[in-house]
Order: C-alpha cells, then structure tokens, then sequence
C-alpha cells in the first residue's frame, strides 16, 4: 500500500514545477535546535559532524541499508562461506579465550542455529558492549573452523528498539546510519536515534524541500524529485526506487560539482582578455629540425591544439595528458618558444629539486640558440646568487626560468609572463596554479601530467580544463619486459644484470624509502649497496643515490650515471622522477609489494627509453605473494591487493590501465594524493561506480553554463539558487570553490 503510494507521488511530481512549495522558511534555513527533541548537547555534537539544520538532516544519508533479501539464517552460513553476509540475532554468552592470541567470543543465537563473533583488538571494549539477550545484526565475511560458523571482527549494529527486528522481518528495509562515539552518547546512534530524528524531519519538512531542476529536466536527465529521492533514501519501500533516489542524490553530487567548473573555466577565459601570440615561431621551428628525432603524429598533434589556444584572445587553460615518456617535455618546450618569440617569458613549475634540475639540464642542452636565456630558480640556491636571477626575470632578461614552489613565492616578479607550463605529477593543486598565473596578466596556462589517470578523476580534479592526449609512444620504443623474481631467485637475477651491463647497458636497482620507517630503510639500502658493491659485483662500478645526500652529490652521481662512469645505480625512490638514461635497460624493484601502483608504473617509466630492450624485475618474497587465505578479513585483503599489484605490472604496460586498477584498490581518494588539492569529497558518489551518470551530469552543466551563463533565464533559476553557499555545503571542496 505505501509502495503504492510513493510510486503515483513521483510520477505526480514529475510534471510539477520545481519551485511550487506552500512553506515560507525552506528547510535550509532551519537550525536544528528547532527540532523537537534536540537539546543543547545534540546540537553541539551535531554541528560537529556538519548538521546545523532540518536540511542537513536530510543529507545525513544512511551507510548501508538491512533487508530481508540481505540477511542469512545462520543454519545456512555454510552455504556463504567466504562471502560477506548480515546475521541478526541475539547475544547469548561473552567471554574471553586466553592463549598465544587472547581473544573475546560472543555467542549469538536466532534460532536456527549459534555462531560465534571473535575479536582480538579491544577486548575491553568490545567485553562491555555487549549485553546478553540484546539484539544486534552483524556484517562481516563468513568463515568455518570445523562446523562453527564465526565472523572477525564483524561491523556490528545494535537492535536497540524491538521493532526493527520485526521491520526486518516483515521485509522493510532499515537505514543504517553513520554515527560515531559522541552522536551514540546523546541518544543519535546508527539506528532508533537517528530513524527517529529523520522521521520527524521527513514529516514536517520533505514537503518545504525545493527542486532546483524543472519537470522537463528532470524527465530528459531521466530523475526523480528531489523531496522523493530523500525520502525514498531515508524510507525506501524497495529496492528499486532506492536505486532510483541514489541515481538522483549521485546525479545532484555530480552536477554541483561540474557546474562550478563550467561557471569557474567561463570565468577564466572571459574576465580578463589574455594574450593573441602570433602562432609563428622560428626558434621552434629551427628547433625541430635539429631534434635527432622526428614528432610523432601525436606529438604533433597537441602542439597544434596547444597553439591554436595561444593564438586564441582567451586564456589557454589545457592539461596535457601523456604516459612517461611519451615526450611531453618537447612539447612544452616548443610552446614555449612560441612564447618567447612573441616577446614572453614563460615559467616551467616542477614538483621537485631533482625534477627542476633535470629539465633545465635537458632544456638548455636541446636549446642551444644563445638568444633564449634559460635560468634554473629553487629554494635551495644561495641569496646572493638568487639576487641577480630575481632582477633578471623582473626586467624581462630572462626569457624561460624552471623551478620548483620556489617559482610562486612573493619575491618573484615577471616582466612580462606569457604562458605558463606546470609539471604537475598530481602535486600541486588548483591554489598554485592559481597563483603562478596571478605572476602575469591572464597568461596561457598548460597543465602536464606524467601518471595517466582514469577519465572520471581527471574531470572531476581537471574538470575546468581541456585536454589533450599523447596517446602514442615514439616509434622506436620496444615494451618494457616485466617479471616478478622471489629471493631463491636472486642469483639468477644477478646474472642477468652482470650479462646486461657486459653487452653496454645500465641497471638501476631500487630499494623502497618511506617516511614511516624513513631510517631503516635508508640504513637497509645502503647495507645492500655495500654488499653488492663488494661481494656481488665487485669488478662492475657501482653508484649510490639517496634522497639524504646534498643536491649537489645526487648531481654528481646523477651526471657520473649518465656519462656511463656508473654501470648500476642502487637508489631510493629519488629516481622517480628525475632521470632519463636512455642506455638504462634494467630495473630492479626491491620489496616490490611495498609500493603503490602509480610508483612502480613511474620507475618503470624511467627504463625503456631508447629503442634498445629493456626490463624491469619486480622483487619480493615467495611468502607475500603466494600467501594463502588470511587470518582475519583485512589481512587477506592486503595479501591479495599486493597479489593484484605486482601482476597487473607484470600484464600490463598501458598506463590509463594500471590508472583503473588503481583506483579500484585504492579508492579515488587515496590516489596520489589526491586529497591535498582538494578533491571533492563525495557523500553518496563514488567514481568507480558512477562514471556514466558524472558523464551526464557533467554534460548537461557545461551545456547550461554555455547557453546561459549568467543563468538567467526563468528555468535556470532554481540552478542559479543552488549555486553559492549551497554547493559548499553540500559537496565539501575547500580548493573548487
Ligand atoms: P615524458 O613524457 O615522460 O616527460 P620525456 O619528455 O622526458 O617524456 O621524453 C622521454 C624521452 O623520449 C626523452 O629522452 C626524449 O628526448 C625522447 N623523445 C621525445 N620525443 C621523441 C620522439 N618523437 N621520438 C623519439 N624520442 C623522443
Ligand atoms: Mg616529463
């Protein structure tokens, strides 16, 4: 009957319009203290959670839903083992079992059958949580010992009013709420308490709830109302139309996010007129001609796209996306030209010291045209040297200057900036960009990542920007052979190196460096460093390389590598980025599992350079990686991502891939540090899932923004409301906004 109901009420809404509401005050505009029921004190640990009114409420989606179609009896555990499943029932016996692992148990009983809950963590914590006869469904992998059905540390929800039970049982579904320590101590845990605060609000507010999109909108975008979709997530009367709200909640998430970039890429490319350079250059053109090498088509390609931005009056805001080395510095540095040719200086802006170091080294020795006056500007160089450079840029002597940060401090001033180039490796955020532009006066900005990413992450960090795709290596360039070697293989390994260098060619072996455990590994790195050089390799030359040594020491193994003065360098990580030695044939990762996807592919990255073949071993133990089913479900999990890891290298050599996999172990958050330049922090979206609706969503922003920018007319009004403080509430994005 409620099913009934609900359904004819979406219907109904679709034709209606999206403003029509009978309430003076709009939801958003009610603070929870007015809500019968919230004290003082739920009002304080409510607004630390970011709830502060009725409308905030309503956005408190739950985190996972119990229904019938998800439950199991546990008679019939034996038929999921392995699989996560929910068990509702009741708590019969807690105790503690001593041993080598001390553990808790807790016996929990429905009446088909007992099964036991196991912690070993927090067992004084868990002890008093627990009361007999309470009733509680628990989430978590099923496992068998013997017959005994039990679950590890299983996410456990209280039952606390009797009627859930019994919803459950008459086949409702039941929100489960996320709460935390505080929200649980005034009565708002993840379920009663929290149902019953979202009822309440449902009641008196859904109705006040405004849609910002039209009937007509809504039907083309295929979505439901807004007030059903909050009502269906909070009360869903099935499994269908919760997906339907979800689609509507995911499609809002998305929207508000691509709105702000279309509004924010208008603003760059209309409020300040930028710079018509005169597309022709004959500094690159000479250039080109003398490169040993030939572009290739897709090279070729970007350039066009890039030059066409610069002869264009608007700002060029493009990102440049290219696999390592697929040649992007070239790119860059023939737009450069384009710039200085025109009378511009232009700033290159790199991550790191390394990094800084080795484009001026390989830019000035491209360039070798003496009226393009090319310096290097880090934090490391002394005042009295940086003195003179600063004065150089200032009055327009210098023409390209390549840094790191250093280049965006205050001190910096440009004569004349014109086009400015960010080697971005994912580190420097929307901020820095910003500020490296506000160096000039509306100059042609180009964004260059190394480390492809999924499509979907790349509109939503990059979504103001174009894009343009290296999508070919050059032509001479062979596969990079991958295998994974164990340490009983070690000698075999060995031999392959010494045979490698024999025939002319160079080896990089490296070893992982984290900051965790920063000094250890560092100690372990140069022990086998010593080990090598003396008993391993004892007649080849071996080079050591380490982020702790001073810049000028890296350099001078760094140049003694490249001269071929050094036949294996043994590194940290510090390699990453910084080198191309195209005679390097060989990379040997040590304790491969110990790092993430997009690093392995990066070192990877740095072999494979020429047209010679090359290789990259990825060492680890036996152990680790055949490890078997685990102990407890986050250690398995661990065990087969590091699995996951090392053979998706060893599949595979295509970037945008090993990009994909990525982010599905790691989840889009956690990729490269994402979350350090502000990337949105979704309640409802996620990435993996939802890139067909971010698609459409995205589309249908760019569209209205590029047909109404000011959103003007009558039927964008209610988008036009929606922009302001209204997105930041919703969508948590301190640097988009
Ligand atoms: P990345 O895109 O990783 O920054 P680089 O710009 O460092 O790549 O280029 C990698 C190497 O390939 C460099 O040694 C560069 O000189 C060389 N290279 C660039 N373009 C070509 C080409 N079209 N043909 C052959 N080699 C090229
Ligand atoms: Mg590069």
């Amino acid at each position: 009957m409620k099913t009934v109901q609900r359904v004819a009420s979406i219907f109904h809404h679709m034709g209606t319009s999206p403003l029509t509401t009978n309430a003076d005050i709009a939801p958003d505009q009610i603070p929870v203290s007015q809500l019968p029921g919230v004290g003082s004190r739920r009002v304080q640990v409510l607004r630390e959670v970011g709830i502060e009114t009725a409308e905030d409420v309503l956005y408190h989606f739950p985190r996972r839903y119990l229904d019938r179609s998800t439950l199991v009896r546990i008679r019939d555990l034996v038929m999921h083992a392995g699989e996560v499943v929910t068990v509702v029932g009741n708590v019969d016996t807690v105790h503690t079992v001593p041993g080598r692992r001390k553990r808790l148990v807790v016996k929990l009983i429905d009446g088909s059958g007992s099964m036991e809950l196991v912690f070993f963590q927090g067992l004084n914590y868990w002890q008093n949580s627990f009361t007999t006869g309470e009733p509680v469904a628990v989430s978590g992998e099923a496992q068998f010992y013997g017959r005994k059905a039990s679950m590890v540390h299983p996410d456990i929800d209280r039952l606390q009013d009797g009627d859930t039970v019994e919803f459950i049982n008459t086949g409702g579904i039941v929100p489960v709420y996320p709460s935390n320590a505080e929200l649980e101590k005034v009565g708002l845990n993840r379920h009663g308490g929290f149902r019953r605060l979202m009822h309440l609000v449902l009641q008196r507010y859904l109705q006040d709830i405004r849609d910002w999109f039209t009937g007509e909108f809504l039907r083309a975008q295929r979505l439901i109302p807004l007030r059903d979709a909050l009502d269906c997530i909070h009360r869903p009367p099935d499994n269908h139309l919760l997906g339907l709200a979800r689609r509507r909640l995911v499609y809002d998430e998305f929207f508000m996010l691509s709105l702000q970039l279309a509004v924010r890429k208008r603003r760059m490319s209309t409020t300040a007129p930028g710079i018509a350079f005169r597309g022709e250059s004959p500094t690159a053109r000479k250039l080109v001609e003398q490169l040993p090498f030939s572009l290739t088509g897709a090279q070729k390609r970007v350039l066009r796209e890039i030059v066409e931005d610069m002869r264009a009056e608007q700002p060029m805001n493009r990102l440049l996306q290219g696999d390592v080395g697929s040649g992007k510095t070239v790119v860059a540095l023939l737009s450069m030209l384009v710039a200085v040719d025109n009378g511009y200086q232009c700033a290159l802006m790199v991550p790191t010291e390394v990094l800084a170091e080795q484009h001026f080294r390989t830019i000035t020795s491209i360039v070798d045209d003496l009226s393009v006056n090319i310096q290097l500007l880090t934090g490391q160089q002394a005042a009295g040297k940086k003195d003179p450079l600063l004065a150089a840029v200032a009055n327009g002597d210098v023409h390209i200057v390549i840094g790191t940060h250093a280049l965006i401090q205050a001190g910096v001033q440009f004569h004349r900036l014109g086009l400015v180039v960010i080697d971005e490796q994912h580190r420097f955020g929307v901020a820095q960009r910003a500020e490296l532009r506000s160096k000039g006066s509306a100059p042609d900005v180009l964004v260059m990542t190394a480390t492809p990413i999924p499509r979907t992450l790349s509109m939503t960090l990059y979504g103001d920007l174009d894009v343009s795709v290296i999508d070919e290596l050059p032509a001479n360039r062979k596969r990079v052979k991958t295998a994974i070697r164990f340490d009983e293989d070690r000698d075999t390994v060995y031999s392959f190196l010494r045979a490698e260098v024999e025939q002319g060619n160079q080896a990089y072996i490296v070893f992982p460096l984290v900051s965790e455990s920063e000094k250890l590994d560092l100690k372990a790195a140069t022990e086998e460093y010593g080990k090598l050089r003396e008993t391993v390799f004892p007649d080849l030359r071996l080079g050591l390389l380490h982020g702790q040594m001073k810049s000028d020491e890296k350099d001078a193994v760094m140049t003694r590598f490249k001269r071929r003065d050094i036949d294996i360098l043994v590194a940290t990580t510090v390699i990453e980025v910084g080198v191309d030695v195209p005679d390097a044939t060989v990379m040997v990762i040590e304790h491969a599992e110990r790092f993430g996807l997009a690093q392995l592919h990066q070192l990877r990255g740095r072999v494979g350079r020429s047209d010679k073949q090359a290789w990259c071993i990825l060492m680890t133990t036996k152990r680790m990686y055949f490890a078997g089913r685990g102990k407890s479900t986050d250690e398995e999990k661990t065990i087969s991502d590091l699995r996951r890891r090392l053979d998706t290298m060893r599949d595979s050599t295509d970037g945008f891939h090993i990009a994909e996999v990525d982010m599905e172990i790691r989840g889009p958050g956690d990729l490269w540090g994402t979350q350090q330049h502000g990337y949105p922090a979704f309640r409802i979206a996620n990435l993996l899932e939802h890139g067909a609706i971010l698609q459409e969503a995205r589309e249908a922003a760019f569209r209205i923004i590029d047909t109404d920018p000011q959103l003007r007319k009558e039927e964008h009004r209610g988008i036009r409301e929606l922009l302001g403080p209204r997105i930041r509430r919703r969508l948590d994005m301190a640097e988009i906004s």
